[in-house]
């Protein structure tokens, strides 16, 4: 051979290398722990001469201290003793709730690429804007690239960064040729390709297996998607029922995004536990097609907000979303509190707040959205989801009494994680 082809050969293994280097540092190497240990901190810390609200049915404790030990409420109540030793938090006539819950939020905006090469200071940022700062202890991550979510999990569990804990559903699951629009108009056409959208129900047991094996703890199914503004693609039912099936055999649970009476249908009839969405296609979805949801042990994470800021700013758009969230309330459904922040890039709570109001909800029933409710879905109110004595020191302290209004919620003064504080205003 030739010289000059030898160095074209040579050329050509050195860049086939670089690629596969360049891939394992950007694309696997930041997966390598999918199940972090959880630690506690260590220590006693005490909130003192706070109104608590252990859980959304108990009375309230007007005038009480929360005693935490090593990660963990050691004590609650009004007449609690408090070791000289203990971190004493300040809190004046502060609320103290059991951690929140943001059951619908994504890793996808381009801040949180290459999640795992950022400098701690950055993430710290971020993921005190996004959740600390609005009261969040836990998350559950619906889709977005598992490299960069597991990358933040991994690092906050190990104590570089503070942050929530992170469910993730890995990357979500498409109907056939069925990325949603919003997806398409911007994502890089070869990224589109990437997506999960199997076309057959041996494909999407093989994404599902391959997701919870790496490190998900759920599954995301879009059994309906936008593929075009005014169009909704269902899911094939046999492809929903194979994805449902082989998550449940794995002991885990199904969310999906519905977004109309057919998306919904699909859910309902393939198994599916939570709808991440309330339809936004109201059109159909009835008081027999919720019972029906309802009667399948279905519950619900409503994203209110989410459509008045991304689908449209005319104010009776909300109405018949508003009727059906409430519907669903008043026939027993299970709410989840969520907001699709990551999608939504507005990251107040306040609006979801007041949505909920407009649906009907009191204080009680979206501090279950917040707290019990998630905790009872994810199988952990041994551990979460009220303010009570050997439970996780996971708790929101707030500067106004959301009994006096909904987006009180909002009014974040402190967040305790496992015994830390990880935010503090
Ligand atoms: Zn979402």
């Amino acid at each position: 051979m030739r010289r000059w082809a030898y160095r074209l050969l040579f050329l050509l293994l050195a860049l086939l290398l670089m690629g596969c280097i360049a891939i394992w540092v950007v694309e696997f190497y930041p997966r390598r722990v999918a199940h972090p240990v959880q630690t506690r901190a260590r220590g006693i810390l005490a909130i003192e001469h706070a109104r608590i609200y252990t859980s959304p049915t108990e009375p309230l404790t007007e005038d009480g201290t929360v005693l935490i030990r090593d990660g963990l409420i050691a004590a609650v109540g009004p007449h609690v003793e408090v070791p000289a030793s203990a971190t004493v938090v300040p809190c004046d006539h502060c609320v103290v709730t059991a951690g929140f819950w943001n059951a619908h939020v994504h890793f996808t905006e381009p801040k949180w690429l290459m999640a795992e090469w950022k400098h701690a200071d950055v993430l710290n940022a971020q993921l005190a804007d996004m959740f600390l700062s609005r009261g969040f202890t836990t998350v559950i991550d619906l889709g977005s690239n598992p490299a960069d979510t597991l990358s933040i999990r991994r690092r906050v569990e190990s104590g570089e960064l503070a942050g929530p804990f992170i469910y993730t559903a890995g990357t979500a699951l498409y109907p056939p040729h069925g990325a949603p629009f919003y997806l398409r108009e911007t994502m890089p056409a070869w990224m589109v390709a990437l997506l999960p959208q199997p076309a057959t129900t041996d494909a999407a047991q093989g994404v599902v297996r391959r997701n919870l094996s790496s490190g998900a703890d759920l599954t995301k199914l879009f059994t309906g998607s936008w593929v075009a503004r005014g169009h909704v693609l269902p899911m094939p039912l046999d492809i929903a029922k194979a994805a449902v099936t082989t998550t449940h055999m794995n002991g885990k649970l199904v969310f999906a995004h519905p977004s109309n009476l057919a998306g919904v249908r699909v859910a309902i009839d393939s198994g599916v536990d939570v709808l991440a969405h309330a339809a936004d296609d109201t059109n159909g979805v009835d008081q027999a097609l919720l019972s029906t949801a309802i009667s399948h042990n279905m519950a619900m994470i409503p994203t209110l907000k989410m459509f008045t800021t991304t689908v449209t700013k005319d104010p009776h758009y909300m109405d018949p979303i508003c009727a059906e969230v409430n519907q669903f309330h008043q026939l027993g459904g299970q709410l989840i509190f969520g907001t699709d922040v990551g999608y939504m890039e507005d990251y107040s709570t306040e609006g979801e707040f007041v949505e909920l109001g407009r649906s009907g909800l009191n204080w009680k029933d979206v501090l279950a959205m917040l707290t019990t409710n998630p905790a009872a879905r994810m199988g952990v109110s041994d551990s979460k989801g009220t303010v009570s004595a050997g439970k996780l020191a996971d708790l929101t302290v707030l500067d106004a009494d959301p009994a006096d209004g909904l987006t009180n919620f909002s009014k974040v003064r402190a967040v305790v994680r496992s015994g830390r504080v990880v935010w503090q205003r």
